[in-house]
Formats: C-alpha cells, structure tokens, sequence
C-alpha cells in the first residue's frame, strides 16, 4: 500500500472511532473521541519527509502574522518579475510564486480537514447549518459549511458589533463558547443567511451553538452549528462542540507550522545552492548577473538597482538593472563622499540596511539629483553588501529594490537580501584579490607601467593582427645613457624616481590603448608602436627624445638632473621570422645608437 494511501486508512479509522464514541453521550467518551481525530489528524498532516521535533505551542508574532495572512490566499499579486530565466533551478523555492504555491496546496489541505471536522459534527449532531469561519481582517469569513438550508450566504462574514454574532465577538475578553437554546431571529439578521430572501417561520433558526477555535491564545477560526429547533442542543454538545474547536484549533496551526518550516527549510537549501553558484564562476560579471537575476526572482519589486563601490574614486557605479524604468539608472555614477548630497544609496552605503514607504509630498532621490525622476513607487528596501557587515566602509556595493506599493518589503525580503549579499560580498572580496593580483602579474612594480611579460603577450597579439591585416608594426627599445652614472653620482633610490618619471613620461607619448609601453628591464624600456612604419616611428620617437632631455628631476639637496636616452627601431616587416628577432633588432639598432654617441634615433636597416 503507498504511504499515502495508508495514512488516510488510519486516519479514517480514528475518525470512524472518535464519532463512534461522540455518539455515546457522555463526557468521557467526548475526550477520548476528540483524542482520536487528533490522531487521524496527525496521521493525515504528518509531513512526508520530515522528521523535525514538534515544535512548541507558542507562535512566535511573524508565524501568528502568517496563518492570518495566508488562511485565504489574496488574489495573486500582479508580478512585474516573472522572468526567470537565468535563476537557477535549484533556486525556486526562494520564487514569490513557489511560495503562492505552496501556501495554496496548505489550504486545500485545510480545508479537507475542516471538512473532516464538519463530517465529524453531522455524525453527532443534527442542524440546519454547521459552519467554520476563519478570521480575516477585521472578522470571520465563512470557510467551510454544510447547510439544508439553500439561503446560507457563501461569502458571510461575521463582524464584531454586527448583529447577534457580532456582539459577541466585541465582548470583552474575547469569543467564549456560546449556546442559546431558545433563539427566535430573523436568519437574516444571522448575516450568514441571504439577507435578501423572506424566510419562512419554520425556516427560523431557533438555537445556535458556535466555539472559538484557538491557537497560541488567538481565535483563529469560529464553529458553529444552528437548528431550526428550539432547545436543539444540550450541554454535552455544547462540550463536544468545544472540544472540536480545540482539535480545529491545533490541526490548523499543525499544519501552516508544517508548511512555514518546509518553506523555511527549503529557503535555506535553495539560498545555500545560490551561494555556491557565487564560487562556481568567479568572474565580477558572473557574479553581478546571478546576483541580478535572483533578486528578481524572489523579491516581488518593480524596479532593481545593483551598485558597485570605487573605493579609491569615493563613487559608486550601478552595475546591473532590472524592472520599471530602471534603463535610466544603467551605468549611472554618483558620490558617496562626505560633501555629497543625502540620498538613499549615500544613506545605506554609510549605515546598514533600511526600508521604508517614500514621501508622497516629495521626490526622493534615490542615488543623485540627475538621475531619472520617478513617480508612483510606494515603498523601497536598501542593502548595502560587502564581506564585512559591521563596518561600512567594507560595503563593496549596493542593492536597492523598489516597488509600487506602499509597505511592500517584508522582513524575509530583508533577510534574503542581506543573507545573498553577504555570500556575493566574499565572492566580489575573493574576485578583487584575483585582480589585484592578476594586475600585478602585468605590471612593473617599481614603474607602474606593463612588465616584460605582459608586453610579450601585447606583442604577440599585436603580430598576428599584422599578419592577418598586413599593417606595419614598430617596436622601439629606449635605454637610458649613463644611468650606472647617475645612480652612483646621486644614489640608487634617486635612480628609482628618474626610472618612474621616465616611465610615466614614455607612456604618455604613445597612444592609450593602441600602443603599449613596458619595463624591459632595467633602465630599458620598450614601446609598441602600432600601424606605425619605422619612417613615421622616427619623427615620433624623435619628439619622445627630445620631450626625456627636457625632462629634469630635483634632488634633496635641491639639484637638478636631467638625462638622455637612446633608441633602437625595428620594423615588423614579413621577413621576421618571430618577436624575438623583431627584439634583437631594436636591440642593434640601439646599439648603433649608443655606438653614435648616444641621445639618438637609430633604425635598423
Ligand atoms: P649606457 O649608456 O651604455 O646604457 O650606460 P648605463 O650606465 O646606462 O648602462 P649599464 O647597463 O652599465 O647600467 C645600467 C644601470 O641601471 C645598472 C643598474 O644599477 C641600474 N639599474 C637597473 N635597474 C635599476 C633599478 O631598478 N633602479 C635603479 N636605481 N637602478 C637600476
Ligand atoms: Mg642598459
Ligand atoms: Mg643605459
């Protein structure tokens, strides 16, 4: 037999059993019936795969919040992000519609056990209309009901103050269990019958019976039976009424329990799988779309911004947007110093998170006061992420989620945000180490400018762009005359900054991104001089001459210095065989010029 299969034979047993018993009339027997659809109940609710300990009775304020919010599913909310694509699989449980989802199937679950419990009342009692209702904001909706009369209103609510009903729930000290034997009303005047419709005298409810249902202390739910009869009821059904209050009571809070904690825990697996696809591909933009695409995902917003710190510029850049009008802020690039003006990013990169309803009178900022103005957003959630969360200055970025809505982020959403900012923070904290790293595998360390090894990577490239397009290429190697010289006349650290002022002065004379300047070694250094013949290298490499014996460096007892340097051109022409020889005749062509007195051009021929 399926699991399945088997738990409903049990519990049809004990709930066999438990009305055999209410049938007795007797108190005893009461108890013990109630002690069975307990567990029928706990046989049908059990969770499949679970094997958590029971929780304890009391509800904490947010899960007491949740059966209130999620007893009668509003109607689905309109999600502007429903693309999910990119969001990883394992990642639906953090979905807003998994969730929907889930809370649905609890109700139908719900509901098949009121209806249990109402099969149970019809086995013991007979009446006109045996109903639960479920507490909704401000009263009790009609949740379930088994009725002869054709007139019970399916949409009834009862609210406190209003009619019979209604009193007694404004009494004070809540709902107590309540029989009148002899009640002569209208059913209208019930307000869960059709008010509209004349009811004839036989059809007049003449006793009612209703208990509250409670868990943790509130009445989540009302059952009540009435009868056209008078005197219908005696106090035994009076009990056994109350006893099934108390079992609805518990079954109901058993089971959104149930469902709070797989909820929980399959957050928790999902938000851990989301972590380890951080690590997976450490690259900032891999990074940034996962983190881009997850947000949109789990959080209902209408509007995501993802911003990155520059620590050494104080700015910060959005990287990554999703949603209503968010191309506008794509790439925007706003202030984070002190003098900036207030605004939500400047507030959140300094504090921690925060969320709260914006102005209606005003327009807030979100990062600057030239970024796009937008209208109708109800309500935003701020979190700063980064490695560490207790200092700010360790915010290595920013997520902001907006919605239309006023009071649209929960503490869940609060809590996901920062629980994946967190594990983004180490993977952008691990990603930057690798960059500075990396960028220090290709660059010189004393200069700044690129080392040997990345100017034979440059090299490399750029000859086989010269192959496949046949443009000209010339490679210059600069040698700085008498440096031996100068380092001894005026000591090696004054050497250095000679070195980095020449350095610098080299790499401002070739063109950003197109040609390239490098350390060879030493006092050598080495330009790239791309679509450049070594006719138009020369005029170029002249004025680069000139401009270095123009250059003077100061020293500490305020003496000026200033040097020459020789140059050795080689053009990249189909005759070099490989970069090597393309070097090695830089290399003579340098040597012609320090053999010609130095401070000169030299070609090679
Ligand atoms: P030439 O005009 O023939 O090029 O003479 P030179 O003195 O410049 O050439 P040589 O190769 O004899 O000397 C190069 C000197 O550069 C020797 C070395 O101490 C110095 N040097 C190399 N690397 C560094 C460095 O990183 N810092 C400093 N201060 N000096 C360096
Ligand atoms: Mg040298
Ligand atoms: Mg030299």
């Amino acid at each position: 037999m399926k699991r399945a299969q088997k738990k409903t034979v049990q519990a049809a047993v004990f709930i066999t059993l438990g009305v055999l018993l209410l049938l007795i009339h007797s108190h005893v027997a009461d108890v013990i019936a109630g002690v069975f659809f307990g567990v029928a109940l706990s046989a049908l609710l059990r969770p499949a795969k679970t094997t958590k300990k029971r929780p304890t009775v009391t509800l904490p304020a947010t899960q007491r919040h949740s059966i209130t919010e999620f007893k009668r599913p509003k109607k689905p909310e309109p999600a502007v992000m429903e693309d999910i694509t990119g969001a990883s699989a394992q990642a639906a449980p953090l979905g807003i519609e998994y969730q929907k989802r889930q809370w649905q199937e609890t109700k139908v679950v719900v509901d098949e056990t009121l209806d249990m419990f109402l099969t149970a009342i019809s086995g013991k009692l007979s009446f006109c209309t045996a109903a639960i209702f479920f507490h909704t904001d401000g009263g009790y909706t009609l949740r379930r009901s088994v009725s002869k009369s054709g007139f019970l209103n399916l949409e009834a609510r009862i609210i406190p103050r209003r009619g019979i009903l209604g009193s007694l729930l404004a009494e004070e000290g809540g709902l107590r269990p309540f029989y009148e034997p002899s009640f002569t009303n209208k059913n209208a005047t019930l307000y869960y019958y059709d008010e509209e419709h004349e009811f004839k005298p036989e059809e007049n409810i003449r006793s009612i019976m209703l208990c509250p249902a409670e868990t943790a202390g509130e009445t989540i739910a009302i059952v009540l039976v009435d009868s056209t009869k008078e005197n219908a009821y005696s106090k035994q059904d009076l009990d056994f009424l109350r006893n099934i209050a108390t079992l609805i009571g518990r079954s109901i809070y058993y089971t959104y329990l149930n469902t709070d904690h797989s909820l929980e825990y399959q957050r928790l697996a999902a938000i851990s799988s989301v972590e380890d696809d951080f690590w997976k591909n450490l690259e900032l933009d891999a990074v940034m779309d996962k983190m881009r695409d997850i947000i949109a995902y789990a959080i209902t917003c209408d509007r995501l911004t993802i911003s990155l710190k520059e620590e050494d510029t104080m700015t910060a850049s959005i990287v990554r947007v999703h949603g209503e009008g968010s191309a506008g802020f794509d790439k925007l690039t706003f202030q984070l110093d002190g003098d900036s003006p207030k605004t939500i990013a400047t507030v959140a990169y300094s504090q921690v998170a925060f969320s709260r309803n914006f102005n209606d009178d005003r327009h807030e900022p979100r990062y600057a006061e030239n970024e796009p103005k937008s209208k109708g957003f109800g309500s935003f959630l701020a979190v700063p992420f980064g490695s560490n969360k207790l200092s700010a200055d360790k915010f290595k970025g920013l997520m902001l989620v907006e919605s239309v809505k006023k009071d649209a982020f929960t503490n869940f959403s609060a809590e996901l945000l920062s629980r994946l900012g967190t594990s983004a923070g180490l993977a952008l904290e691990k990603i930057f180490i690798i960059q500075k790293e990396q960028a220090l595998a290709r660059y010189d360390a004393l200069t700044g400018i690129y080392n040997r090894r990345q100017f034979e990577k440059i090299l490399n490239n750029k000859i086989t762009s010269c192959k496949r397009y046949g443009d000209p290429l010339s490679l210059v190697l600069c040698d700085i005359d008498h440096f031996k010289k100068l380092n001894d006349t005026y000591g090696h650290p004054f050497g250095d900054i000679v070195l980095k002022g020449v350095a610098a002065k080299l790499e401002s004379c070739v063109r950003i991104d197109i040609d390239a300047a490098a350390r060879y070694g030493g006092e050598e250094f080495v330009l790239i001089l791309d679509k450049t013949d070594c006719k138009k290298a020369k005029d170029l490499v002249e004025r680069i001459r000139q401009t270095i014996e123009k250059l003077t460096f100061r020293t500490n007892d305020g003496k000026d210095v200033t040097l020459t340097m020789s140059f050795g051109i080689a053009e990249y022409s189909r005759r070099t065989l490989n970069n090597d020889d393309l070097v090695e005749w830089a290399d003579q062509a340098l040597y012609k010029a320090k053999a010609n007195g130095r401070n000169r051009v030299e070609i090679y021929q």
